[in-house]
């Protein structure tokens, strides 16, 4: 009998059976409080009932048609509508399955544009498990261990994760600032660096935000060189930062956008978005695969782009943002054992630390599955996983939002006694 890769290992025994917006029910019957959203996918809430339509509808007309030799409506309709929400000149899209894809498509695009080799990532940053972008992930050395040799030309300047370094913010970024300048100096000159990739909120590597200096001096330094800016919204983009892009709340254009989870509320489909000038220095057959761009998947996305619109749900997720946010900084003052509790919109971080300031991976765990047995599905994250996260789809309410933090203040309390 055939059983499970231990590669498949989970983190909860949950078995789900079906999703319905904020829950999941399991087996067994029992209710879920997901706030994981499928890692920030399922924004719309699962099988959302317009989502589902159009995905049905869809299925019955056409499946597949591949983009070397035909175009299909729904591709097109779906690059109109992305047209409408992207940032102003980033009109150009291509499409494909996962977010690794993604940032694989962007680091051909970056290197084919500018004849140079080096990619600058950040410290902390994720950007997928294919090989390349394994390479250019730093979130955790678990993603690239053993699968080298890593792909060459990437280097790591520092993110300001202020809370790590123990500085305020603005030390921080000037730090970071000054050690990529330093890296330009020592190992990757401007003239050699084809692009920055980032991400507005560090997703995997703590739900650490940019701000608006840190980025503001990777734009003018980008511009001052030539190098492509890509910002990596895998995890931040569509609504879930409470503002439409994360990289809105800090006031940049980027030059390549990173697109997939929630464009198409759990249906593969992850693309870029680049201005027609840049995108056309791409070599044709270089880029692309045999699904990038499904029908269904495409279908599925402009439903999404229409609940996030009508459900008013950017608006949705800055307000209960704000609420789970303020909640979980309530239940950290009670205990030591939390460092810091951060993030944007609905991406939530609490930090576990020990009593001298080390990072605390064991009662994170612990109150990750203390809190799946209390019915709140929760994720960790951070280099060391000792970050707790709250994802939940788009369509939490107040209600939903009060219920997840009621079990939370019991799961810390019960974790943390005696620390
Ligand atoms: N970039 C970011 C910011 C991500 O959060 C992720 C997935 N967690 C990826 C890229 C990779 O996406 P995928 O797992 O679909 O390849």
């Amino acid at each position: 009998m055939a059983e499970l890769s231990p590669l498949l290992k989970q983190a909860t025994p949950v078995v789900v059976d079906h999703g319905e917006g904020v829950y999941l029910y399991d087996v067994d019957g029992k209710r879920h409080l997901d706030f994981t959203a499928g890692i920030g996918v399922t924004s719309t809430g699962h099988c959302h009932p317009r989502v589902v339509e159009a995905a049905r509808d869809q299925i019955g007309k056409l499946i597949h048609g591949q983009y070397t030799t035909v175009m299909h409506k729904p591709l097109l309709e779906l690059t109109k509508r992305l047209g409408e929400v992207l940032p102003t000149g980033l009109d150009s899209l291509f499409y494909a399955n996962s977010g690794s894809e993604a940032v694989e498509a962007a680091l051909r695009l970056a290197r084919q544009a500018t004849q140079r080799p080096n990619v600058i990532v950040f410290q902390g940053g994720f950007h997928g498990r294919t090989v390349a972008a394994a390479t250019m992930t730093t979130s955790g050395t678990r993603f690239s261990t053993g699968i080298g040799p890593l792909m060459g030309g990437v280097h790591v300047a520092p993110f300001p994760y202020a809370y790590h370094y123990g500085w305020d913010e603005q030390t921080a970024t000037k730090f970071a600032l000054r050690e990529l300048d330093y890296l330009f100096q020592t190992v990757s000159a401007p003239s050699e660096t084809a692009a920055f990739f980032v991400e507005p909120i560090l997703g995997e590597g703590g739900y650490v935000p940019a701000n608006s200096e840190f980025l503001a001096g990777l734009r003018e330094r980008a511009d001052r060189h030539g190098i492509v800016l890509v910002l990596d919204e895998v995890q931040a983009g569509f609504g879930r930062t409470g503002k439409f892009w994360g990289h809105d709340h800090f006031g940049i254009t980027p030059d390549v956008v990173l697109i997939a989870k929630g464009l198409a509320s759990g249906f593969p489909l992850s693309g870029i978005a680049a201005s027609q000038e840049l995108m056309a220095k791409a070599y044709p057959g270089s880029q692309g695969g045999t699904y990038g761009g499904n029908a269904v998947s495409c279908a599925a996305a402009v439903a999404t782009l229409d609940v996030i619109r009508d459900e008013k749900l950017v608006e949705n997720a800055a307000e209960r943002g704000r609420q789970l946010l303020e909640g979980a900084r309530l239940i950290a003052d009670k205990t030591p054992a939390i460092g810091e509790v951060r993030g944007l919109g609905l991406l939530v971080g609490t930090e576990f630390t020990a009593a001298d300031g080390t990072p605390d991976t064991a009662t994170a765990a612990a109150a990750q599955q203390t809190a799946a047995k209390n019915g709140l599905l929760l994720l960790t994250c951070g280099a060391y996983s000792n970050v707790v996260r709250m994802v939940p789809p788009l369509v939490v309410n107040a209600e939903q939002v009060d219920d997840a933090l009621k079990i939370w203040g019991d799961v810390v309390a019960s974790v943390t006694a005696g620390s």
